[in-house]
């Protein structure tokens, strides 16, 4: 199957079972902003209870906050949002449809990279065993072509992003031809720049008023908070503030359902560092976050770093950690030096004096920061992609199986008496009553066993029991496992201890150390 139609297929699958439905469905939408259903918010919340304990848990140096999402006007100026948070928008003039210029320019670099590994993968084929890729790459004249227009491209590019030279980024999408997708033409405006963030006003009369933002990012709380908490919780360096919180982006292009959305969800830790040991907290903070993704098991070949090469004006380093989606290998998360740019440019805002006194040095200075920042939604959407699977059953059928890690499924087991009737319902809800406490059990009666296998394999659910009218006598039930659909009779006494540990965020934890 295409890749367009896998992801148009898992677009449905969240709303047809309650993950994610479109916001204010029933005036049809509102572009770019999403809602969560009854199991999306059972799957998002085990996401950020895996994020939040793996870093606050886990790490004795490192504790959480929770910022409002106004903050001081002044904090924006300071951190260089309100002149710097832009993106160079360009419109087609026949299809009246707007564009990133930069997306535009990268999805054309892209492209090149696409042509090389065609004519690599050919050659693959052609010569089998004997295949030396290096040399292919090194001296295949249509690979070398390829190879010189993308550098030559990117360079341009990224020399033009680097000053923010509006009019040379029009001339490359002119130069390389590109064209509306939507209209095939080159009938392009001036690019422009956009700022990303949404303003409204606090204030209940018209004079006293003031302009105030929807915070663009969450780690800003965190940059205001820092001498608090430093204070409050006699924090010494290095240490870290995580934050879970909503973040807002007036995106111009919002594509690919909960890849791109207006109003999202951050999970970001900013690590106070001494001045001179931030690159190595950069490269331990890379490999910690990497493996945070790879206990999942979706398997080490689903994720890539980008090492930027264009750096934000406060970064002396950055990556980004890539998830192999069905429309390509894109940014879940980003890892940034931040040097002291922030806390710097909040000293000189507000005039206070913003620094850590080494009691080792007996001296004073501004710490430098590592950030660590991950989209939920970009992260739920990743998780989704991966566990969605269409199995051929040996008797002609196709189920649907949301492969889940155990962990973050919304329910951890289903409890299915086999008929609604002769004490079983009764018995099952016993066995509910015990076992609530421990993880997240569903009752469900209505509909042959094999259609509720079939519901539950269609969320996720890693195990399923069915209680039978020989289950009066011997207390024990049929464990059905979501995976490999086996069965198994196991006494209802064991059932906690058969599945707790399985289902639980501790048994992701527990991989990490
Ligand atoms: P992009 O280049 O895709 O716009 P970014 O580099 O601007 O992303 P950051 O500012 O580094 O993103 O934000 C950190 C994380 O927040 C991203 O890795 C992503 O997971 C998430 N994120 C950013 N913008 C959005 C959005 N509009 N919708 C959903 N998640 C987002």
């Amino acid at each position: 199957m295409a890749q367009e139609d896998v992801f148009k297929k898992i677009v449905s699958h969240c709303k047809e079972y309650g993950f994610v439905f479109p916001s204010s469905d029933i005036y049809d939408g509102l572009g770019a902003v999403y809602d969560y259903g009854q199991n999306g918010v059972e799957l998002k919340n085990n996401i950020k209870q895996y994020w939040w304990q793996s870093m606050v848990l886990l790490h004795e140096n490192i504790v959480g906050i929770d910022a409002a999402i106004f903050m001081h006007p002044t904090v924006w100026k300071a951190s260089g949002h309100v002149d710097a948070f832009n993106d160079p928008l360009i419109d087609n003039r026949d299809s009246k449809k707007r564009y990133r210029a930069d997306v535009l320019i990268e999805d054309q670099i892209a492209k090149y990279d696409e042509k090389i590994e065609k004519e690599v993968a050919k050659a693959r084929k052609r010569f089998g065993d004997a295949f030396d890729e290096k040399k292919f790459r090194e001296t295949n004249p249509r690979v070398i072509e390829h190879q010189q227009k993308r550098d030559a491209l990117h360079q341009r590019y990224a020399d033009a992003m680097n000053k923010m030279d509006l009019a040379e980024l029009k001339q490359i999408i002119l130069d390389e031809e590109i064209v509306c997708p939507i209209s095939g033409t080159r009938n392009w405006t001036d690019v422009r720049q956009f700022n990303l963030m949404f303003k409204t006003e606090v204030g209940s009369t018209a004079e006293g008023a003031s302009t105030i933002y929807l915070r663009p990012e969450t780690a800003q709380g965190i940059f205001v908070n820092y001498l608090n908490v430093q204070k409050t919780g006699r924090m010494k360096l290095p240490f870290g503030i995580a934050q879970i919180g909503k973040a807002f982006r007036n995106e111009i292009v919002a594509r690919q359902f909960i890849f791109r959305m207006r109003e999202f969800e951050q999970m970001e830790m900013q690590f106070f560092v001494k001045p001179g040991t931030e690159m190595d907290w950069f490269k331990t903070w890379k490999k910690t976050r990497l493996a945070w993704h790879e206990a999942l098991g979706f398997g080490d070949e689903c994720y890539r770093y980008h090492d930027h090469e264009k750096l934000a004006h406060y970064a002396n380093a950055a990556t980004d950690i890539e998830f192999k989606m069905p429309f390509g290998f894109k940014e879940v998360e980003g890892i940034h030096s931040r040097t002291d740019y922030d806390l710097s440019q909040h000293a000189k805002f507000s005039g206070r004096k913003i620094e850590y006194f080494d009691p080792e040095e007996n001296r004073s200075y501004t710490p430098y920061v590592i950030e660590t920042s991950i989209g939920v939604d970009r992260m739920f959407l990743s998780v989704m992609c991966h566990s969605y699977t269409e199995e051929k059953l040996e008797n002609g059928e196709t189920r649907v199986v949301l492969k889940l890690p155990a962990a973050l499924a919304p329910i951890k087991l289903a409890i299915m008496p086999l008929v609604k009737k002769d004490g079983l319902p009764e018995k099952a809800h016993e066995i509910m009553n015990d076992l609530k406490f421990h993880f997240n059990c569903k009752y469900e009666e209505k509909d042959s066993i094999g259609k509720r296998y079939r519901r539950m394999d269609a969320i996720g659910t890693p195990y399923c029991i069915t209680i039978d009218h020989d289950t009066l006598n011997d207390n024990c039930v049929t464990l059905r496992d979501r995976d490999t659909m086996e069965q198994t009779r196991v006494p209802i006494a064991d059932l906690r201890s058969l599945i707790e540990d399985k289902v639980s965020i501790t048994s992701l934890l527990k991989k990490l150390q």
